[in-house]
């Protein structure tokens, strides 16, 4: 092992109730070892770990997060990776809400930690799961530099117009309220790659970014810096997701608490769990709401359509804001996977330039591509995200200042 061994970065994503982690080198892209540790808390937890081809599986209680990554690392020790003895340059955290205070890839230290402990307040579902995971992996690698990945950081110099809600002003000074935007490990990387793969400089690019995978966002990126972007204050905002409505009428909410006597955490539940297109149809997953289609399921068909129609209102949207667009690209496990919801995206747009060729959309190909017509105005594009390589390269960054 030596030295390759040392140089890789441990990428944690832990959420709250699993922990997904990535072992790779940052370099190289190259992935020693991943997996994902499951239903932590419940009795039924298990962990699926992948190493070279060999895939291990275990169901066994994990009761917390740190139970869970003691047991991620007695699994990389048995399948013939011992962290502790063969090193890792850094821990590199994903962590969801740096509300104003965060917007670089940053050391942790303990103020650091305490500081997203008190940006909870703004992602009370996430930032507490994230913070399990640094403080479990700090105590099992004490010497490992660990650094936090911000999901918010990408979108934190959105213009003032994009960022601000119009409501009482002091009242959203005093409680943070603004578009934070989320996905931005994403976003960026995606974006970047795309002006890669134009063979152009990101300063050059104008272009559009849907991330769609169970949660979903879209971004308007003008010269690589993002100029708007559909989540909010909280990822509730924007597109339709598997189990967010994305925009509401926030009238909604009052009438829920009087009609329905919801109480406040219980409106959170419903917007956050029982929504978007599980709401409508019964299921979040994009292949069983197919099947459902494909077999005359209404509920199914009109969960689609609204989904459609809220990508395009951001297409349109975005489009305007851009002043058109050099590229839009689809990424993450709908937009990389989902043929379908690339064309009806962007059906019947060959005034604006924007085509898709029906052979190359349909190809199952897993790599970077265009899908547009070679001569048309607009690139149109899947690029696979790799929020984790994202992750650890920026972990990498931050540690090569500290030698
Ligand atoms: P997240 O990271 O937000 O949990 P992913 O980006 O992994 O989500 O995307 C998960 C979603 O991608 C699944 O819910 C499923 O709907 C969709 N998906 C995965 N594979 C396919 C496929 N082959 N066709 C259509 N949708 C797919």
């Amino acid at each position: 092992m030596g030295k390759a061994a040392r140089n890789r970065v441990l990428v944690i994503n832990s959420g709250s109730s699993s922990i997904k982690y990535q072992l790779l080198d940052p370099e190289s892209s190259v992935v020693a070892a991943s997996g994902i540790v499951e239903r932590i808390g419940e009795d039924d937890s298990a962990i699926e770990h992948r190493a070279e081809s060999s895939t291990t599986e275990r169901r066994v209680a994990i009761a917390d997060h740190t139970a869970g990554l003691r047991l991620v690392f007695e699994t990389f020790a048995a399948t013939g990776h011992d962290l502790e003895e063969e090193g890792v340059r850094a821990v590199g955290h994903r962590v969801v809400h740096g509300g104003e205070v965060f917007y670089r890839p940053t050391l942790i230290d303990d103020d650091v930690v305490a500081t997203i402990a008190d940006l909870a307040a703004l992602a009370p579902l996430h930032n507490p799961a994230n913070l399990a995971g640094i403080e479990s992996a700090r105590a099992l690698l004490p010497g490992v530099p660990q650094v936090a990945v911000f999901d918010t950081a990408f979108f934190h110099g959105l213009p003032a117009a994009a960022r601000t809600y119009a409501i009482d002003a002091k009242v959203a000074a005093a409680h943070g309220i603004r578009k934070y935007g989320f996905h931005g490990t994403s976003h960026e990387y995606v974006s970047g790659r795309v002006a890669e793969l134009l063979g152009r400089d990101p300063s050059e690019v104008n272009q559009i970014v849907f991330h769609l995978g169970n949660g979903a966002s879209a971004s308007a990126i003008r010269g690589g810096r993002p100029v708007d972007t559909s989540m909010g204050l909280t990822p509730l905002e924007g597109l339709v997701m598997g189990t967010r409505p994305g925009d509401l009428d926030p009238g909604i909410v009052a009438h829920l608490a009087r009609s329905a006597h919801l109480d406040i955490d219980q409106i959170d539940t419903l917007l956050n769990r029982d929504s978007g297109l599980k709401g409508l149809s019964g299921v979040n997953d994009f292949r069983e709401l197919r099947r459902r289609i494909d077999s005359g399921d209404e509920a199914a068909r009109l969960a689609y359509e609204v989904y459609i129609h809220r990508l395009r209102r951001y297409l349109g949207a975005y489009l305007i804001e851009l002043g058109g667009v050099d590229a839009i690209t689809f990424t993450a496990g709908v937009g990389e996977n989902s043929p379908q919801v690339r064309a009806d995206a962007l059906a019947g747009l060959a005034r604006f330039g924007i085509e898709v060729d029906p052979a190359a959309n349909a190809t199952g190909d897993r790599t970077a591509r265009r899908i547009s017509p070679p001569d048309t105005p607009v690139a149109v594009l899947v690029v696979p995200t790799n929020e984790e390589l994202a992750i650890a390269r920026a972990a990498r960054r931050v540690v090569e200042r500290l030698d």
